[in-house]
């Protein structure tokens, strides 16, 4: 099972491939799920193209599609949330409050109804891999998680279905994101372990663009936590508003 929220673009379909790989039969499921916006704009806005993506998953050999509608997932009187402690405190979760347990329990029905071996989900979320992967320990789903690396654009930005909504001067800029990620992953390889010269790194690189800065951290891979010494495998994390549009991407230091 590979589950998107559409709007479907190469970080999607590499899912599909890696899919196919480990399964004989793929099921893609596209639901934009309201639980886990906490900005309603951001909801409204989201982009949709089900043709295309109808067309995308034949080309990409998907099997089956699951797409319900808002009234199926969340009918008349629906009261559950999954919600995991401790990990959805931080970075994405501190930032968008609520937004992790609507994912756990969109995941959550969405694996119910498919009772997939297999998932796949992309690195570009990290942390959501990480709420995913803490969710089926803690509740003993047996279902086997594939992290699956993000796929960019040709100048660095990570691809995300929010992309298209970048005005041209701010999809100029947006590469600055990965520009930075790339600078820290040169200064660690030069030697450096200390965190802060890798954020100021980033930062420095973002900061003359007109992105907020929402954090730039690293983190231990497992617990989430800002390291102050970093080493091979922790993860850069970097959250930007720009031009009104939310955009993260991270980098694991190899
Ligand atoms: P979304 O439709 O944005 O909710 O994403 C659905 C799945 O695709 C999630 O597992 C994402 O992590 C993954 N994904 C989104 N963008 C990318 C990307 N650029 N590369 C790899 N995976 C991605």
């Amino acid at each position: 099972m590979v589950p998107t929220m559409g709007a479907l673009h190469h970080g999607h379909t590499s899912l599909f491939e890696i899919a196919h790989q480990q399964a004989d039969v793929v099921v893609a499921t596209i639901f934009v799920n309201p639980l886990q916006f906490n900005n309603s704009t951001d909801f409204e806005k989201y982009p949709l193209q089900m043709e295309r993506d109808i067309q995308l998953l034949e080309e990409h050999g998907v099997h089956y599609l699951y797409n319900p509608t808002v009234e199926t997932m969340y009918g008349s009187g629906f009261s559950t949330s999954v919600h995991i402690g401790g990990i959805t405190d931080l970075l994405e979760g501190a930032s968008r409050p609520g937004h992790f347990s609507g994912v756990a329990t969109v995941v959550t029905k969405l694996f119910s109804a498919g009772q997939p071996d297999i998932a796949v989900f992309g690195q570009k979320d990290f942390q959501q891999f990480a709420v995913i992967k803490r969710m089926v320990a803690d509740l003993d789903m047996p279902i086997q998680l594939i992290m699956a690396p993000t796929i960019r654009e040709r100048d660095g930005l990570a691809m995300s279905s929010r992309n298209v909504r970048l005005s041209t001067s701010a999809r100029l800029e947006a590469k600055a994101i990965s520009q930075g990620l790339s600078a820290a992953q040169s200064l660690f390889s030069s030697g450096i372990r200390e965190s802060q010269q890798l954020v100021e790194a980033v930062e420095s690189v973002i900061a003359p663009t007109s992105a907020a800065i929402d954090y730039v951290k690293v983190i231990d891979s497992a617990s989430l936590q800002d390291l102050s010494s970093v080493s091979q495998g922790s993860v850069m994390v970097v959250a930007v508003i720009l031009d009104g549009i939310r955009l993260i991407d991270n980098h694991i230091l190899v």
